[in-house]
């Protein structure tokens, strides 16, 4: 069997050959009883916390039982604040300011984009199809004749048309694309489907996003993960800021991983709310459309997405207009909440037709 191509190739090459800042924590590796190595403060935290010592710069804990969950090594799982930080790591690592580029799907998560123009890299925006899936030969024929893209964007199921994308067409995608391809699974939770993983082991190039912000209902504590070829999470793992995500957060998300249990039945009835609200909100005039959902929002078209977005704040619900994406002329995108937060959706847009 062939091996599989080394996906540090896409990396700069300054960031391939450096040497990494080596932590007072990485340099001990023997137990050691006393530390006096770090300038921290020895008594402890003023209020009586226990956070006066660096983090683990590793997250080894955090990630190694992620990676049970998962069924792929440890070394292919980096762990950062909130899958955004991966999001611009790749960035640093695989694009030079300036010259090389990113490609992303549209309509999609506007991440990728804002972090491509931090970073002065430019953007190929690759058009969904009708059903917002990948038009594969359209994207392959982009890709062919861009020989600076480095990374290309993918987001399954997708932020903020719902859908996933098909897997065949992302391993196509991964299969042919000499860069990195990323596919961000934010929302993979609520969707029927295991995701991408699988074909980790095939691709080497082919990159994943998971966070603790959504299904695991940890926004607040700022935990992502990318998953990948060993090889180029090594070099992500030397170039992210050494302790970037603090004890607080790497402990909060090893006790949230305990009550997984918990976690799947709160998707169960948040999967049970999406399809009960998909149903009641395609009975309104208001509405012409609502979008088939594999995540925990519902794209909306509307006849005026800006007066029912408007209408909407007035009686104390926000929702998201996502009207400027190409693709989404008129709709909102309604996060699906508690039976009682979804029952008082229902019912302004029921008082809504009443006056008219
Ligand atoms: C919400 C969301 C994320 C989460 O980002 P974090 O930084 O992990 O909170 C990532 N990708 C998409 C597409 C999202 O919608």
């Amino acid at each position: 069997m062939k091996p599989l191509p080394d996906p540090s190739l896409a990396v700069r090459e300054a960031v391939r050959n450096m040497t990494p800042y080596a932590t007072a924590r990485h340099e001990c590796t023997r137990e050691a009883e006393i530390f006096l190595d770090a300038n921290e403060n020895p008594f402890g935290t003023p209020g009586g916390g226990a956070w006066n010592r660096y983090p683990d710069p590793d997250a080894s804990a955090l990630k190694t039982a992620f990676s049970q969950l998962l069924h792929v090594g440890p070394e292919s799982i980096i762990a950062g604040s909130g899958s955004d930080e991966i999001i611009d790591l790749l960035f640093r690592a695989c694009c030079d300011p300036g010259r090389e580029q990113a490609a992303v799907i549209t309509p999609s998560y506007g991440m990728y984009d804002v972090c491509a123009r931090i970073h002065n890299v430019g953007t190929v925006h690759l058009p969904l199809d009708r059903d917002f899936d990948l038009d594969l030969d359209r994207t392959l024929d982009q890709l062919a004749r861009r020989p600076h893209l480095k990374l290309l964007f993918l987001c399954s199921p997708n932020n903020p048309t719902g859908n996933l994308l098909s897997a065949d067409r992302v391993n196509a995608l991964a299969a042919a694309f000499s860069g990195i391809t990323v596919v961000d699974e934010a929302y993979i939770d609520f969707a029927e489907d295991p995701g991408m993983v699988a074909s980790l082991s095939g691709q080497s190039r082919l990159f994943l996003l998971r966070t603790f912000s959504k299904a695991w209902g940890m926004a607040a504590v700022r935990v992502g993960f990318g998953i990948g070829d060993p090889r180029l999470i090594a070099i992500l793992n030397r170039i992210k800021l050494p302790y970037n995500l603090g004890t607080p957060a790497q402990e909060a998300a090893l006790e949230v991983l305990r009550h997984a249990g918990e976690r799947t039945r709160m998707i169960g009835t948040i999967r049970g709310e999406r399809n009960r609200l998909s149903t009641a909100l395609e009975s309104f005039p208001s509405i012409i459309r609502v979008f088939p959902s594999d995540a925990n929002f519902l794209l909306v078209r509307t006849r005026d997405a800006g007066g029912l977005h408007a209408y909407l704040l007035s009686r104390g619900i926000v929702v998201r207009n996502r009207s400027s994406l190409p693709g989404c002329e008129n709709c909102l995108r309604i996060s699906v909440g508690t039976p009682a937060e979804n029952d008082a959706l229902l019912k302004a847009l029921r008082e809504q037709e009443d006056r008219k």
